[in-house]
């Protein structure tokens, strides 16, 4: 089977399989739990199965039901199906959904109230505001009614109490987009209250974020792809696809810059979801402008700056990564003086405010360096450089495990950092400058 996600042309049953298989490897439901379906044109409803594995889920084995109520298929659809159902009764505009009991959004489920979105610019555009529905049977009437009701409130994403969640869209990959977006922002918001306090956007910030982008570069008449071009196009889409499996990026967020020659660089694009990155969807920048009818990331004047001021940086990694997230919405002081590596790979990692980020500000361009690899932006994202691509991204996974490791000793104590005269040992004998 193929595994990139195409909701236009591949077939309902190809599109469940694959996003419950993706939902199942990176922790997202378990052998038995969750659901998926998908409302093709004609008004047949496309369902995963009940009772059948998550983990070696087949095309073969997703459940059609008619419009008629007719069903077809090797096994039964999902005792969830009458959530589902309601949900697409209500909603025209729905025609995917994802139930699951993803860790993270259980907490909240549990303690029952729901994750606040303003947590991170992007998080709130794709999630918008979210719905709570109240406890009933699982697989009951009651249950399709009361979260049928959440949705008529023009909900997209509804906390399910005391059970999990179940997020719609106007495809299955919107839906996903969705469903991890929030599952991430859950995760951010508790590591965040391990280690400080959750400071949220106010709306007026998020707008603030939307009306600053500039405007995009011109295009290029003309483009070419020698060789070495081509190669950068491919090295970019493995670590995209690396970094997604990792969980160091995922479908909404996630930026990856290489430089090609001279200011010229190669850059994912804004509007394709980051698990799903083909080579052809790579953006060439040339001569400050842009490959014809492309869409390159929007934080591309962030990436062309940095190129500008320092030619000995060759790769940017902007992202999100949930443990990094954690301090970056708290302000919680990021001590890399953990161990070695992560003092030599990163040295001090700062913190920047909420607006830096913006075009026309230097204040990201002016603290990268050699020696400051990497920066955190206040509810918005870490921005890594390196020489190499593959260097950067080791940077990158250093730097969110230290977040973690961070995260979980606040459980076992005060973390003790290593002094400054053992770090002049290590700038002695790691550091070239
Ligand atoms: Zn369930």
């Amino acid at each position: 089977m193929n595994d990139i996600l195409d909701t236009r042309l591949m077939h309902p049953r190809e599109q469940v399989a694959l996003v419950m298989t993706r939902i199942y490897r990176r922790g997202l439901t378990t052998t038995s739990g969750g659901n998926i379906s998908v409302m093709d044109e004609n008004g047949d409803i496309w369902i995963s199965p009940s009772a059948v594995d998550k983990g070696s889920l087949r095309a073969s084995d997703i459940v059609c039901i008619r419009k008629d109520g007719t069903i077809e298929g090797l096994h039964k659809p999902s005792s969830e199906f009458p959530f589902h159902r309601a949900i697409y009764g209500i909603r025209p505009d729905i025609k995917a959904i994802i139930h699951a009991h993803p860790p993270a959004l259980v907490s909240f489920s549990i303690a029952r109230t729901t994750p606040n979105t303003n947590i991170l610019s992007q998080a709130h555009q794709v999630c918008g505001p979210i719905g709570y529905a109240e406890y009933e049977l699982p697989g009951s009437e009651a249950l399709g009614a009361k979260i049928a009701d959440e949705f008529t409130r023009g909900y997209k994403a509804v906390i399910m109490e005391n059970h999990g969640t179940v997020v719609g869209g106007c495809d299955l990959m919107d839906t996903f987009q969705r469903f991890e977006t929030l599952e991430f922002s859950a995760r951010t918001i508790l590591y965040g209250k391990a280690v400080g306090t959750p400071e949220y956007l106010k709306d007026e910030d998020v707008d603030a974020f939307e009306a600053q982008l500039p405007t995009p570069l011109p295009e290029m008449a003309s483009v070419s792809y020698p060789p070495d071009e081509r190669e950068k196009r491919a090295e970019i889409c493995k670590i995209v696809h690396r970094a997604c499996t990792q969980g160091l990026m995922f479908s909404s967020y996630g930026t990856i810059s290489v430089r090609w020659k001279d200011n010229d660089f190669l850059i994912t694009p804004t509007d394709v979801p980051r698990w799903d990155l083909q080579v052809d969807d790579v953006v060439q920048i040339k001569d400050g402008r842009r490959e014809p009818g492309k869409n390159p990331s929007r934080t591309t004047y962030l990436h062309q700056e940095i190129y500008r001021k320092h030619p000995e940086i060759n790769s940017i990694i902007i992202t999100q990564s949930p443990y990094l997230m954690a301090f970056s919405v708290t302000g919680a002081s990021f001590n890399v003086r953990t161990i070695p590596e992560s003092w030599i790979f990163l040295q001090d990692v700062h913190t920047l405010e909420f607006g830096t980020q913006f075009a026309g500000r230097t204040e990201i361009p002016d603290l990268v360096s050699k020696s400051n690899p990497a920066v955190l932006i206040k509810n918005d994202c870490v921005v890594v450089t390196g020489n190499q691509l593959l260097q950067t991204f080791d940077y990158l996974e250093v730097a969110e495990f230290s977040a973690k490791s961070l995260v979980m000793c606040a459980s076992i104590g005060a973390m003790v950092p290593i002094n400054n005269e053992q770090v002049e040992e290590l700038r002695k004998k790691f550091i070239k400058d």
